[in-house]
């Protein structure tokens, strides 16, 4: 059993020692002491079901014994930066990645995040084209360095950031947006850009399939090939975070831009590419790479030994046990039952997303669409209180977030939204 401080001890130490902005989920946050797959652990032994992890790094479970075995047989070997000498670790990941990946994208930068990872995305596409002008969308998270967080479109993630060279277009959110579903129509503002706030040429265009701290906005359908061509047209390159969709997550496809049909000209990833060991990738075509020859560029501990090792391992669960598809099942069926209490509950708004990458938004007012941020919250604690753990996002901070690790099951999807039900029927 669990003999280290209590959670008013750590509470209290991180008051005194830790940044101020360091945020917790709960009123009364949990102490995590232990996790084993889909299942954490408190300091008295308590099991939460953990409809979260996803989105803290964790794609094939909590601690899986075959990641855990990758990181000790690699640390006990050698553990050193990844520039001056060789190893296998690093090459080999870069390879299983690689194949993983559509066209010619199979040249592998690695980072320790995933603002590192976008922030190298978005400086290798201003070498290739010239340019400065980037195009993001609003409501969009992608870091917390300058670039990212110019990029990064909700006023609550950024501090006085310099915004030059970067636009915010409109946000194709089929449930708030002005144009419903109408991807191509949202598209036109790129263009709009484009045309009238740029001289015409871009460096390029960042954007998720799915926004997850955005709270679960699955882009309009038809959205990114049009916003691709409008890019592609002005000699921009195309970047997709795969941050949180990647993986595996939305089910149906690997990578999140994959649900869009289209192939971007850089992905970057990171969170789940670990399994919780820091590690971010840039993966871009060997002709866009060539840019990084043109001054020295290195990462000391990007894609070092340890975390490439946790990488390959992640990649080999993510086949072994059937994770993508085992994403698409429990998930489908999950979006299933949570549709179902939309039917029975007015406050819930929209039920989205794909696969184990799930939003419930709710609202006080389906037509008016009002933010149901109280309740939100209220719901959030009772769960957590009957044990299970779901995350919260969106600009209004009244979606669910529901982005449980991969392994996932039925019973699991079951408990979930039981619990779910319960919570909000005693609200
Ligand atoms: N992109 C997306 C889509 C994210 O969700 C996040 C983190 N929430 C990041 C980038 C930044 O990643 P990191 O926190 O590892 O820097």
């Amino acid at each position: 059993p669990y003999t280290g401080p209590s959670a008013e001890e750590i509470l209290a130490k991180r008051k005194e020692y830790l940044s101020p902005s360091l945020f917790h989920l709960f009123s009364k946050p949990l102490n995590v002491v232990d996790g084993k797959m889909q299942y954490l652990f408190d300091e008295n032994g308590r099991r939460y079901l953990d409809g979260f992890g996803g989105i803290a790094t964790v794609c094939c479970g909590h601690c899986h014994p075959d990641v855990v075995d990758a990181i000790v047989k690699q640390i006990n070997l050698i553990q050193h930066s990844t520039v001056l000498y060789l190893n296998h670790a690093i090459a080999d990941f870069a390879e299983a990645l690689a194949s993983k990946m559509p066209g010619n994208l199979k040249v592998v930068f690695f980072t320790n995040s995933g603002t590192e990872a976008n922030e190298l995305a978005m400086m290798i596409a201003r070498l290739y084209t010239g340019c400065q002008d980037i195009i993001s969308l609003r409501n969009a998270y992608h870091g917390n360095a300058a670039a990212t967080m110019g990029a990064t479109a909700q006023s609550v993630w950024k501090f006085n950031v310099i915004q030059s060279g970067v636009h915010h277009a409109l946000n194709p959110d089929p449930y708030r947006g002005v144009f419903g579903s109408d991807g191509e129509k949202y598209a036109k503002d790129v263009q709009d850009i484009i045309d009238f706030g740029t001289a015409g040429h871009v460096a390029g265009f960042i954007s998720e399939a799915i926004q997850g701290v955005g709270g679960m906005i699955e882009l309009a359908p038809g959205y990114l090939p049009a916003a691709y061509g409008s890019v592609k047209k002005a000699g921009g390159l195309c970047i997709s975070d795969e941050v949180q969709a990647g993986f595996g997550r939305t089910g149906n496809h690997f990578w999140g831009f994959e649900t869009q049909g289209v192939v971007p000209d850089i992905v970057t990833m990171a969170k789940g590419i670990g399994n919780g060991i820091p590690l971010g990738a840039v993966v871009t075509t060997p002709e866009i790479a060539e840019v990084l020859t043109r001054r020295s560029y290195f990462n000391t501990f990007g894609g070092n030994p340890l975390c490439t090792a946790a990488g390959l391992a992640v990649l080999k669960v993510i086949e072994k046990d059937n994770l993508q598809e085992n994403a698409l099942v429990v998930g489908s069926y999950l979006k299933r039952r949570l549709t179902e209490l939309k039917g029975k509950y007015e406050i819930i708004g929209d039920v989205r997303g794909k696969g184990l990458m799930l939003g419930v938004e709710l609202v006080t007012d389906r037509q008016q669409k009002t933010p149901a941020k109280a309740e939100t919250l209220h719901v959030m604690e009772q769960m957590k209180e009957l044990g299970v753990l779901i995350g919260k996002g969106g600009f209004y901070g009244n979606v669910f977030r529901i982005t449980p690790p991969l392994c996932f099951t039925k019973k699991d999807a079951d408990f979930l939204v039981d619990a779910m039900d319960y919570a909000i029927s005693k609200m």
